[in-house]
């Protein structure tokens, strides 16, 4: 099957494995090998073997990794960064110029939010903070003809608020700005935003796409090809390049994307099961709930609800750093998406640096990525730790 047919017509674990790359020419090679080359031999100047000639502006294994990238989000392009938030920076600085304003979640990442407030406001990009998902509020924080993006998480970090992507885009396009949506949490296997009318998509590789823990990654992800030039453009520019090996290990992670979510919501179903019932447990945060206020969204735009859960724990701070430091299969830890099952407090730990703003997370609350070992035993973890 050719590329094309892959990236069109396959299903999404098909395209997860292979689109990007055909078997080796010369060797057959099944996997992309990992080009640990700075720079490309030519025949005569100019005469670049495949459009190679250094690997900050392109490297086989990352072209590999980012046509699987733009094929499993439903884009035209994609490409890969040295981390999350190198891929959110090449974004601002490739869609937005000092003087312009953008609108972004009111609970975005913590690192989103430092890298929005204390790296681009200072540069000269003004931010307004919404709750994304709150169409109206979102409305009420754009300013037609300066802001030039809405920047929407969903489900976000760590309260897992749902935002309408379509919605929200509809809204961006009427006031001239573009709609980016991190899909971190969801991953592309549950959500893909650009079939929904967002503009750009934008991964911490790092979590579920990798998949394993192992690896540092970003990835952006576009339809359209003006966008894609931009985007391309300031990646070589700016440089924040993956390399190799790192681009290696993103790859082999994304090619079972499919089957580790399935199991990572199979395993947060039960557990949020079990959260509900226990009467140490206050409110459990989970799209997956009927009374979560933006389930009737994600059910729309979600294939499942994902591996991440939050609950307050109804002892309050003390309670919650007990529980965080007395389970032994959840592993006390930053981070997400890998196959086995974290633990952490988010006001200590992820969202430390929102602290005394207006984004400062409950101090009760607990976050959980659920892994994908046996159930009962996350389960029985948890029932010691709360107890
Ligand atoms: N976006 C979200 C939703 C995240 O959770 C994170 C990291 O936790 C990032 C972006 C930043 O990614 P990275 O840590 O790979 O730079």
């Amino acid at each position: 099957m050719s590329e094309q047919e892959h990236r069109f017509k396959s299903g999404f674990e098909t395209r997860a494995i292979h689109a990007g790359y055909e078997p080796d020419p010369t060797t057959g090679a099944v996997i992309p090998p990992i080009y640990a080359t700075s720079t490309y031999k030519q025949d005569g100047v100019g005469g670049l073997r495949g459009g190679y000639e250094y690997s900050r502006s392109g490297n086989p294994t990352r072209t590999a990794l980012e046509g699987a990238l733009a094929a499993v989000e439903e884009g035209e392009r994609g490409f890969a960064f040295a981390s999350g938030l190198a891929a959110e920076d090449t974004i601002l600085r490739s869609l937005t110029q000092p003087g312009d304003h953008i609108v972004i979640p009111d609970d975005a990442y913590g690192g989103t939010f430092r890298l929005v407030d204390k790296v681009a406001r200072p540069w000269g990009l003004e931010h307004t903070p919404a709750p994304v998902h709150d169409v109206t509020k979102v409305a009420e924080a754009i300013r037609p003809g300066h802001t030039k993006l809405v920047w929407v998480e969903t489900p976000t970090n760590p309260l897992l608020n749902v935002a309408d992507i379509a919605a929200v885009a509809n809204l961006a396009h009427a006031a001239g700005a573009l709609l980016v949506v991190d899909n971190t949490f969801a991953s592309p296997y549950l959500q893909q935003p650009l079939t929904l009318g967002a503009d750009v998509v934008v991964h911490s590789t790092t979590k579920y796409v990798g998949g394993h823990s192992d690896v540092v990654g970003g990835a952006v992800v576009v339809k359209d090809l003006g966008l894609a030039e931009r985007i391309g453009f300031h990646q070589n520019a700016m440089g924040a390049v993956p390399g190799p090996f790192d681009v290696f290990l993103t790859h082999r992670g994304l090619k079972t994307l499919g089957v580790r979510m399935d199991r990572h919501c199979d395993n947060a179903e039960r557990i949020v099961d079990f959260l509900t019932a226990h009467p140490a447990v206050g409110d459990v945060i989970y799209p997956g709930l009927e009374t979560h206020p933006g389930h009737e969204v994600a059910q729309r735009q979600m294939k499942r609800f994902g591996g991440i859960i939050s609950f307050r724990a109804k002892g309050g701070l003390e309670h919650a750093l007990q529980v965080c430091s007395r389970t032994e299969v959840f592993t006390l830890g930053e981070s997400l998406g890998g196959v086995e099952s974290l633990i952490e407090h988010p006001g200590k730990m992820t969202h430390a640096s929102v602290a005394g703003t207006d984004l400062e997370v409950p101090a009760d609350l607990i976050r959980l990525s659920v892994g994908i070992e046996t159930a009962d035993d996350l389960i029985a973890d948890l029932e010691r730790a709360l107890d």
